[in-house]
């Protein structure tokens, strides 16, 4: 329901092309922004790191298509989030050769960040109250909401309502695994580290259904249209926000700054990656706690 009130909204917007247009970081294709120069941010210790390395640690997904996705073949990452944090390492002074994306499951990412395993992590990843004792967020750059994925050729599950009884596969310290365990007591839930695994699971008929949030279910849908089908509304409401070491404050205001001040360059994203299947979505203002 908000993807359909904001995209009357969002419509106009592509359309204005804005102040983006630079070099892309890797020079190779076209990226609607530049590598910043001589880039300081005081009190940052993530940013000292970053800084004297010379290079990013990226926490990301791999098999969520149009989100987060490794081509096997090649090695080459694709989708939203990518291209978001792609964008954020631009504002931060590092091209795209000096990214090291690092594939962590939903079920690791706190201990990812507070370990230092990485710089920051944009993944899908919600942004809740129980999250941010641990972590803390920049963003939100996106909005979904909790969704199904079901076979083709069911009939039977149409909405959350027909979940009772039903067998519904979600990954590992998920925000929607909770929802169902806490809220759905006549659910039986089967868990995996990834939603990839889940997908597996629902051809093979181990589960009934897959539940996350619908822009990743969309994504799978879209690969195998003739096999699954995402149903029902988003049910939960899912802002994706940019993880970070707990306290580097000085770096959380650096990214909601990249991202308050570039409205068309976050259009740009979205148009070239989600934005391919038609729903129009505006960009969410971003909450400086
Ligand atoms: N956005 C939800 C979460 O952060 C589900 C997707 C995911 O597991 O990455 O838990």
């Amino acid at each position: 329901m908000l993807l359909a009130a904001t995209a009357a909204l969002a419509l106009g917007l592509s359309a204005c092309g804005g102040t983006g247009g630079g070099t892309s970081p890797s020079g190779a294709d076209e990226a609607p922004y530049k590598v910043a120069d001589n880039v300081s941010i005081t009190g940052s210790p993530t940013f000292d790191t970053i800084k004297s390395s010379g290079k990013v640690r990226i926490g990301v997904k791999q098999d969520q298509p149009g989100l987060g996705f490794k081509d096997a073949a090649t090695g080459e990452y694709s989708g939203f989030d990518i291209e978001i944090a792609q964008w954020i390492a631009a504002s931060l002074g590092l091209a795209k050769d000096k990214i090291e994306f690092k594939p962590i499951p939903s079920a690791n990412r706190e201990s990812a960040i507070t370990n230092g395993d990485i710089d920051y992590y944009v993944g899908t990843y919600s942004i809740t109250d129980k999250r941010k004792q641990l972590i803390d967020f920049a963003g939100p750059y996106f909005v979904t909401g909790q969704g199904l994925l079901v076979k083709k050729d069911n009939s039977t599950i149409k909405t959350e309502k027909d979940l009772s009884g039903k067998n519904v596969c979600s990954a590992t310290g998920s925000t929607p695994i909770q929802n169902i365990k806490a809220n759905f007591p006549d659910t039986k839930t089967t868990e995996f580290d990834t939603y990839s695994q889940c997908v597996e699971a629902l051809k093979s008929g181990q589960v009934d259904a897959v539940t996350t949030d619908q822009a990743i279910l969309l994504g799978y849908a879209a690969q195998e249209p003739d096999n699954l089908k995402v149903v029902g509304e988003p049910f939960t409401t899912e802002k994706y926000g940019v993880g970070l070491k707990k306290g580097d404050t000085a770096l959380r205001q650096f990214i909601n700054k990249t991202l308050t001040d570039g409205g068309s360059v976050w259009q740009k994203i979205y148009d070239k990656t989600l934005g391919q299947s038609g729903t129009k979505v505006q960009q969410p203002a971003v909450d400086n706690y």
